[in-house]
């Protein structure tokens, strides 16, 4: 069935996770007409489950102008959507000489590289974070860039601000199962667009089946905890890593001496990497400390979390950080689309329409940048 009254537009874009409304913010911004459709009554996905962590410095040299171009954005819509956002830097903790080995060629080989980085001695960690475990600290890397906000305040905002004063039109519980261009929609309406942005995350079945299977992506599944409001307005300050994330983040991937790291953690922690942990600490704007992860890949995923994993996540954030007050509030997991080796999947499915997804744990950081060079090239 076709809409008959139905405004025409310049863009339509499936999804309003981070990757959909980033689309919609470039396009807006390009004075194109935009909407955007959620099949759900919000946007529900990786995007309001996540540390709400803008960390340029996580990653490799080849997307960190792209992440600090994310950034500038991310604090652009704070002023303007009315978001909390805190600039405030992060520190990755050291409490073993091959921690600190790694953190030390980290920063002699990028600190020239724009990124904000500085070692600092446990004295002055203990003068950046109220949180931070002094006992057998080595040291830590500042970097200065990192922004935290809270993803389902700042989802919610930026919704409603590229509705109110951007022009977006938004079709919540709308679903995009066909596009046929100039049409697209559902069994129960259509729309008419130029072209097309499939922003689905995680949902490689609805839209183009056939390339999702053939690019090889994957989903990987985290657990995440959050604690209950910290006390008399506690402020985290930056936001936190210990040492097992050197092994995850794809900026440290070129230090030599991460090889000496990964085999002691293959030997004395064998559990953390069978369920791929290493833990992060955020906090929200409300003042609860957001914490995870840990990493299971596969297109099979449980839909049940296991108690297990958030045990081992608390009992490893205990080596490094301790709060107010350390109740769990709430539990969840979140999925996000994976495509082993890359940092995103951006193709076009055919004319006019281009599927944008496979951001991996980086979407916060990176889908405003990425956004941003997809529409140049149109
Ligand atoms: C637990 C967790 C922690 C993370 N932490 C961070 C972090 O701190 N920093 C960071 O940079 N990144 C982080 N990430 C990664 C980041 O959250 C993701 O990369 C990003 O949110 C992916 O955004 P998306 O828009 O592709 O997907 P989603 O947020 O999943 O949004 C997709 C949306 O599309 C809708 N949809 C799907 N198909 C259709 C259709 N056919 N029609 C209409 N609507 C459709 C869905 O309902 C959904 O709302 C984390 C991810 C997880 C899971």
């Amino acid at each position: 069935m076709k809409n008959k009254d139905q405004q025409v537009y310049d863009v339509a874009v499936a999804g309003s996770g981070i990757v959909g409304l980033a689309m919609a913010y470039h396009a807006s911004k390009r004075g194109l007409k935009t909407a955007v459709f959620e099949r759900n009554p919000a946007a529900s996905g990786a995007t309001v489950r996540n540390f709400g962590m803008i960390w340029p410095f996580g990653q490799p040299l080849e997307t960190f102008d792209r992440a600090m171009r994310s950034r500038e954005i991310w604090l652009e819509l704070s002023a303007k959507a009315g978001f909390w956002a805190a600039e405030t830097g992060a520190l990755c903790l050291a409490y073993e000489d091959d921690e600190w080995s790694v953190l030390e060629e980290f920063y002699e080989t990028r600190c020239d590289a724009g990124y904000r980085i500085d070692l600092l001695d446990p004295v002055s960690v203990s003068g950046r974070s109220k949180a931070v475990q002094p006992n057998g600290l080595k040291g830590a890397l500042w970097s200065a860039t990192e922004v935290n906000i809270d993803p389902r305040e700042a989802t919610r905002k930026i919704h409603r601000y590229l509705r109110e004063s951007a022009g977006v039109d938004f079709y919540y519980n709308t679903p995009i199962n066909f596009i046929d261009l100039p049409w697209v929609g559902n069994a129960q309406n259509s729309w008419q667009a130029d072209r097309v942005f499939v922003c689905g995350g995680a949902d490689f079945e609805t839209l183009y089946p056939e390339i999702f299977a053939e690019s090889g992506i994957t989903r990987c599944k985290l657990q995440m905890m959050r604690t209950v409001t910290q006390p008399e307005g506690w402020a985290l300050g930056p936001t936190l890593c210990g040492g097992l994330t050197l092994q995850h983040y794809q900026s440290f991937a070129h230090c030599e001496s991460l090889d000496r790291l990964k085999n002691r953690y293959a030997a004395e922690l064998p559990e953390y990497n069978d369920w791929g942990i290493h833990v992060l600490v955020s906090q929200t704007s409300l003042g609860e400390i957001t914490l995870g992860d840990s990493h299971e890949y596969g297109l099979d995923l449980s839909p049940f979390d296991r108690a297990h994993i958030n045990q081992l996540i608390l009992d490893y954030l205990g080596r490094f950080a301790s709060f107010p007050n350390m109740e769990i509030a709430e539990t969840w997991h979140g999925v996000y689309p994976k495509l082993k080796g890359k940092t995103e999947l951006v193709t076009d499915a055919e004319d006019g329409v281009t599927i944008v997804n496979g951001l991996g744990g980086a979407g916060m950081t990176l889908s405003f940048g990425l956004a941003g060079e997809i529409m140049d090239k149109i």
